[in-house]
Protein backbone atom coordinates (compact mmCIF):
# COMPACT_ATOMS: atom_id res chain seq x y z
CA UNK A 1 0.00 0.00 0.00
CA UNK A 2 1.22 3.26 -1.11
CA UNK A 3 1.68 5.72 2.11
CA UNK A 4 -1.09 8.56 1.59
CA UNK A 5 1.27 11.42 2.63
CA UNK A 6 4.93 11.31 0.93
CA UNK A 7 7.56 11.39 3.39
CA UNK A 8 10.53 13.28 3.43
CA UNK A 9 13.60 11.33 3.47
CA UNK A 10 16.38 14.23 3.88
CA UNK A 11 13.87 15.33 6.98
CA UNK A 12 16.15 16.18 9.87
CA UNK A 13 15.52 14.14 12.56
CA UNK A 14 15.14 15.71 15.98
CA UNK A 15 17.34 14.99 18.67
CA UNK A 16 16.37 13.78 21.71
CA UNK A 17 17.90 14.33 25.19
CA UNK A 18 16.89 11.86 27.75
CA UNK A 19 18.21 13.21 31.33
CA UNK A 20 17.51 10.59 33.89
CA UNK A 21 19.09 9.06 36.72
CA UNK A 22 17.77 5.82 36.83
CA UNK A 23 19.72 2.87 34.76
CA UNK A 24 16.35 0.91 34.77
CA UNK A 25 13.76 3.95 33.19
CA UNK A 26 16.79 4.63 30.71
CA UNK A 27 16.19 1.29 29.54
CA UNK A 28 12.36 1.26 29.47
CA UNK A 29 12.67 4.19 27.15
CA UNK A 30 15.18 2.47 25.03
CA UNK A 31 12.68 -0.26 24.70
CA UNK A 32 9.67 2.00 24.17
CA UNK A 33 11.98 3.61 21.21
CA UNK A 34 12.77 0.45 19.77
CA UNK A 35 8.84 -0.85 20.01
CA UNK A 36 7.84 2.75 18.31
CA UNK A 37 10.59 1.99 15.78
CA UNK A 38 12.05 5.85 16.71
CA UNK A 39 15.26 6.05 15.12
CA UNK A 40 16.22 9.84 16.24
CA UNK A 41 19.72 10.32 17.99
CA UNK A 42 19.13 9.47 21.90
CA UNK A 43 21.32 11.59 23.96
CA UNK A 44 21.59 10.26 27.58
CA UNK A 45 22.57 12.27 30.72
CA UNK A 46 22.40 11.01 34.76
CA UNK A 47 21.73 14.75 35.92
CA UNK A 48 20.68 18.23 35.53
CA UNK A 49 25.00 18.80 35.38
CA UNK A 50 25.24 16.44 32.89
CA UNK A 51 22.45 17.84 30.49
CA UNK A 52 23.93 21.33 30.65
CA UNK A 53 27.45 20.13 29.63
CA UNK A 54 26.22 17.84 26.99
CA UNK A 55 23.99 20.92 26.01
CA UNK A 56 26.49 23.65 25.35
CA UNK A 57 29.11 20.86 23.76
CA UNK A 58 28.36 20.44 20.33
CA UNK A 59 27.91 17.00 20.36
CA UNK A 60 24.43 17.61 20.32
CA UNK A 61 22.99 19.19 17.15
CA UNK A 62 19.52 20.94 17.06
CA UNK A 63 16.38 21.15 17.09
CA UNK A 64 16.57 19.12 20.46
CA UNK A 65 13.33 17.79 22.73
CA UNK A 66 14.35 17.05 26.05
CA UNK A 67 12.57 14.49 28.59
CA UNK A 68 13.29 14.97 32.35
CA UNK A 69 13.11 13.32 34.99
CA UNK A 70 13.30 15.83 38.30
CA UNK A 71 14.31 13.80 41.44
CA UNK A 72 18.37 13.27 40.59
CA UNK A 73 21.09 13.73 42.45
CA UNK A 74 23.55 16.58 41.62
CA UNK A 75 20.91 18.92 40.05
CA UNK A 76 16.90 17.66 39.62
CA UNK A 77 15.24 18.43 37.09
CA UNK A 78 13.29 21.91 38.25
CA UNK A 79 17.26 23.41 38.81
CA UNK A 80 18.21 22.48 35.66
CA UNK A 81 14.84 24.15 34.09
CA UNK A 82 15.76 27.34 35.57
CA UNK A 83 19.15 27.30 34.25
CA UNK A 84 17.81 26.41 31.09
CA UNK A 85 15.20 29.00 30.69
CA UNK A 86 17.82 31.78 32.38
CA UNK A 87 20.34 31.07 29.53
CA UNK A 88 20.41 32.60 25.92
CA UNK A 89 21.35 30.03 23.79
CA UNK A 90 19.24 27.27 25.53
CA UNK A 91 16.18 28.82 26.57
CA UNK A 92 13.91 28.16 23.84
CA UNK A 93 14.39 24.21 24.38
CA UNK A 94 11.07 21.65 24.13
CA UNK A 95 11.26 19.72 27.54
CA UNK A 96 8.65 17.31 28.91
CA UNK A 97 9.47 16.59 32.04
CA UNK A 98 8.49 12.44 32.91
CA UNK A 99 8.80 11.60 36.44
CA UNK A 100 6.73 9.89 39.07
CA UNK A 101 6.71 12.92 41.58
CA UNK A 102 2.13 13.71 41.60
CA UNK A 103 2.80 16.32 43.19
CA UNK A 104 0.89 19.74 42.38
CA UNK A 105 4.18 21.92 43.55
CA UNK A 106 6.42 20.05 41.05
CA UNK A 107 3.81 20.44 38.22
CA UNK A 108 3.42 24.44 39.38
CA UNK A 109 7.20 25.01 39.32
CA UNK A 110 7.73 22.42 36.24
CA UNK A 111 4.68 24.63 34.11
CA UNK A 112 6.08 28.20 35.60
CA UNK A 113 9.32 27.18 33.85
CA UNK A 114 7.24 26.76 30.23
CA UNK A 115 7.28 23.17 29.85
CA UNK A 116 6.08 21.42 27.26
CA UNK A 117 3.73 18.99 29.04
CA UNK A 118 4.16 16.98 32.45
CA UNK A 119 4.11 12.90 32.28
CA UNK A 120 3.59 10.62 35.31
CA UNK A 121 6.03 7.53 34.37
CA UNK A 122 3.45 4.81 33.78
CA UNK A 123 3.34 1.49 35.54
CA UNK A 124 3.03 -0.79 32.93
CA UNK A 125 5.33 -0.95 30.04
CA UNK A 126 2.61 -0.90 27.17
CA UNK A 127 1.22 2.38 28.41
CA UNK A 128 4.71 3.75 28.71
CA UNK A 129 5.01 2.38 25.04
CA UNK A 130 1.85 3.63 24.29
CA UNK A 131 3.40 7.44 26.18
CA UNK A 132 6.13 7.27 24.18
CA UNK A 133 4.05 7.00 20.76
CA UNK A 134 2.31 9.82 21.54
CA UNK A 135 5.63 11.97 21.59
CA UNK A 136 6.45 10.53 18.84
CA UNK A 137 3.49 11.95 16.93
CA UNK A 138 3.98 15.55 18.88
CA UNK A 139 7.67 15.79 17.67
CA UNK A 140 6.86 14.19 13.86
CA UNK A 141 4.30 17.01 13.70
CA UNK A 142 5.91 20.03 15.00
CA UNK A 143 8.15 22.16 13.45
CA UNK A 144 11.02 23.60 15.15
CA UNK A 145 14.09 26.15 14.62
CA UNK A 146 17.45 25.27 13.78
MG1 LIG B 1 15.19 9.92 39.26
Amino acid sequence: MANKYVTNTMEKLVNILLVEDDEVDVMNVKRAFKKNHITNPLFVAGNGIEALELLRSDKMGRPCIILLDLNMPKMGGIEFLKVVRADDSLHNLTVFVMTTSNQENDKVEAYNLNIAGYILKPLSMDSFISAVATLKNYWQLCEFPE
